[in-house]
């Protein structure tokens, strides 16, 4: 497995470039092969009649006179006559490149990269070429451009990447079965690497593409089937037989709020699924603050009154938290048990609720991750429900599953997934959506102001927290860096402390540890604090009505999707609540945003300008998409590719050879190994 082999294996990595490697989180040779090029540029030399005054050129000459070199401000400049094209005279200029004076000989053919000067007849340099290192020009028409940093350059990554490929040619392995590759003519493992890093054709690369994305979604879906596919084995579903008052009994548990149509027909659609004899797997779907917990709750209501329990997972303990108090107030008082395990449980709690819930004396069990433990068996457990369900992977999810016999599946999420992506994705789920907010909720305003405007904006903060409302305040998203992130909202942390001086602010971002964290929000939730500086870590399922008012800095550099699951976390009260985005965006599409977020708080709406603004990959790959996210593959490009992935490892599943033949294994392997790694979805 080349998951094991170091890069330091690989023939001329020496430990200063391993460090480097590790650095862009390439260890293994495993890796390194499939760091694959995010561009790739054409090289070809072109004649430079071809080209324009200030086009980069690549550009064939011949060195036609001694270079020479001066020195200005500390800095080289190399000069020499060439000939381009073996005809026309101009200059060739080297900036900080003295070196390379021994190396130009006159007469010596090589080839620049630059910016070309009309007017000056003259070649800015950038990249030099000679002989021995010159491209075959079926290389250089599509030459890979690797993501890469300071310490290692995208064309030594490049070479490493080359060596590999010679090197451990023998130990790549194919997992995807023979059959499937010659049925669907997809080239072999080593084939597709190959032509990922070194394509010679367009074609070429089009079907490494295919390749390589029909293995990651076919990987990807033997994982998610798997439990579907045993379960389907094992037999139907369950007929529950809930009784028809449980609506009644659960409308009066709310304490005269009035449940929304959507929530509703959520509601009878789960009702339904249950007293079926199909098995229940149901996504809903609901925008944040559409009121998904109560229907989830309505869920667990009617399967305890059928005489089951119920098991509900959240990704933090704080939202595991908050499903406690909501459950105390709307389900405690309809006769059902409720207890709460997480990673803070004290020993001897936990013992004592494992003990009632074997005795089926707990009917409600709501916790975090902790709940996954051996240790935690249910007497008679009919449903799982999951929020925010794709922090979870598809192997956590199946463990908790798996503790009951048949049990019906409850998703919760609040992003709308078109539907034919779903379907593509999940194959044959069941999908309930909520599109509306709970009645008396007001809209929340959103304002759009320059970044000049920030007294203004800060004015407007001032006046909700002086009300006694708490307000957050979003820090800029840095692109892939964390550390900077941090740095960004420390640094307008300590603005806020004076714009709001005589007001407790505090600061929240993903390089505090977790329990940093989690004891910030507390106090937040708690009203302690009344302004949170934060970066986008803030917690998605956090309910704090009191909250009133959200400041984005630089919201030009956030997506839609993004700005609209951050302001989510505002209006969740009666009281008026405003999110403003301050930023000055830089070209029509990032004004649109903004724009379109004034315009609208229907996440529906929202996610549909989305695609149309930045094209369907980019929306789905977004960070908190809550898809999962793929290497080679696209949702948006690649979906009639996972539709045959799925359809096929579904069969595969459900074929003995599968799980007896020994070319298998390797599959077999893999499905057990991405289990303990907990592939995400
Ligand atoms: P989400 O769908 O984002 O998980 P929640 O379930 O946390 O939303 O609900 C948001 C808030 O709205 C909660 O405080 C909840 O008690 C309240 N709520 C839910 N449904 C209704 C309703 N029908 N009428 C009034 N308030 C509601
Ligand atoms: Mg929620």
């Amino acid at each position: 497995m080349l998951e094991k082999v170091p890069v330091t294996h690989v023939a001329g990595i020496g430990p200063a470039k391993t460090k480097a490697l590790a650095e862009l989180g390439i260890h293994d040779v495993a890796a390194l092969l499939t760091h694959f090029p995010y561009r790739y540029d054409d090289l070809r030399i072109r004649p430079l009649l071809s080209y324009a005054d200030g086009d980069r050129v690549r550009v064939q000459v011949t060195i036609n006179g001694s270079p020479k070199l001066r020195w200005q401000n500390g800095k080289s400049i190399l000069q020499a006559p060439v000939l381009v094209d073996f005809q026309t005279p101009a200059y060739a200029m080297w900036f900080n490149q003295h070196y390379l004076q021994k190396r130009l000989r006159e007469g010596e053919v090589v080839i620049l990269q630059g910016k070309w000067s009309e007017r000056y007849r003259r070649i800015a340099v950038s990249h030099t070429e000679f002989g021995n290192q010159r491209l075959r020009s079926e290389e250089a028409a599509m030459y890979p451009v690797y993501r890469s940093s300071k310490q290692i350059s995208s064309p030594q990554i490049a070479a490493f990447i080359q060596q590999a490929l010679a090197q451990f040619q023998d130990q790549i392995v194919d997992l995807l079965p023979l059959e499937l590759r010659q049925r669907y003519k997809l080239v072999n493992r080593y084939e597709a690497l190959l032509a990922m890093h070194r394509p010679r054709t367009r074609e070429e690369l089009r079907q490494a593409h295919r390749r390589l994305a029909f293995e990651e979604f076919f990987l990807f879906q033997l994982q998610l089937q798997r439990y579907r596919v045993q379960a389907k084995l094992q037999s139907d579903g369950v007929v529950r037989h809930v009784p028809s008052d449980v609506f009644e009994k659960f409308a009066d548990a709310l304490e005269g709020f009035t449940l929304t149509d959507g929530q509703y027909d959520a509601m009878q659609e789960i009702y339904h699924d249950l007293n079926s004899p199909r098995a229940m797997t149901r996504l809903l779907q609901g925008d944040v603050g559409s009121g998904k917990t109560w229907v989830a709750f309505f869920a667990a209501y009617a399967m305890v009154r059928a005489g089951w329990q119920v098991a509900m997972m959240a990704p933090t303990e704080i939202l595991a938290e908050q499903h406690l108090l909501e459950a105390r107030k709307r389900l405690e008082p309809l006769g059902v048990r409720v207890a709460l395990l997480t990673g803070s449980t004290g020993i001897r709690e936990r013992r004592e609720i494992l003990a009632l819930l074997a005795a089926h004396q707990v009917d409600l069990l709501l916790g975090t991750h902790a709940l996954l433990t051996g240790d935690v068996e249910f007497a008679r457990l009919g449903l799982v429900i999951t929020d925010e369900q794709h922090r979870f992977g598809v192997a956590q999810r199946g463990t908790l599953q798996e503790k009951g016999e048949r049990t019906d599946i409850l998703y919760l999420s609040a992003t709308p997934i078109p539907r034919t992506l779903a379907l593509a994705i999940y194959g044959d789920l069941d999908v309930s959506v909520i599109r509306e907010r709970p009645k008396g909720r007001q809209p929340v305003r959103t304002y759009w102001l320059r970044s000049s405007e920030e007294d203004k904006a800060v004015r407007m903060v001032r006046r909700e927290l002086a009300k006694g409302r708490q307000a957050y305040i979003v820090a800029p998203l840095v692109e892939d860096s964390e550390k900077l992130e941090a740095t960004s909202a420390v640094s307008l942390y300590e603005q806020m402390q004076s714009h709001l001086a005589g007001y407790r602010v505090s600061m929240l971002h993903g390089r505090q540890s977790a329990k940093e964290k989690d004891a910030i929000m507390r106090s937040f939730i708690a009203g302690e604090i009344q302004a949170l500086v934060s970066t986008t870590v803030i917690e998605v399922g956090i309910d704090v009505p009191n909250a009133t008012i959200m400041l984005i800095y630089h919201a030009q550099r956030f997506g839609l999707a993004q700005l609209h699951q951050l302001r989510g976390r505002v209006g969740r009260g009666a009281n008026a609540s405003f999110c403003i985005l301050l930023g000055d965006p830089p070209g029509d599409v990032a004004k649109q945003r903004l724009e379109t977020m004034v315009g609208t708080d229907d996440g529906f709406l929202i996610a549909e300008k989305d695609l149309e603004l930045r094209g369907p990959g980019e929306f789905l790959g977004v960070r908190q998409s809550g898809l999962p996210e793929f290497t080679v593959g696209d949702l948006a490009r690649d979906l009639n590719i996972m539709q045959v992935a799925r359809d096929e490892a579904e069969k595969l599943l459900q074929e003995n050879e599968f799980w007896l033949l020994p070319v298998y294994e390797g599959l077999r392997k893999h499905l057990f190994e991405a289990d303990s790694a907990g592939l995400k979805y």
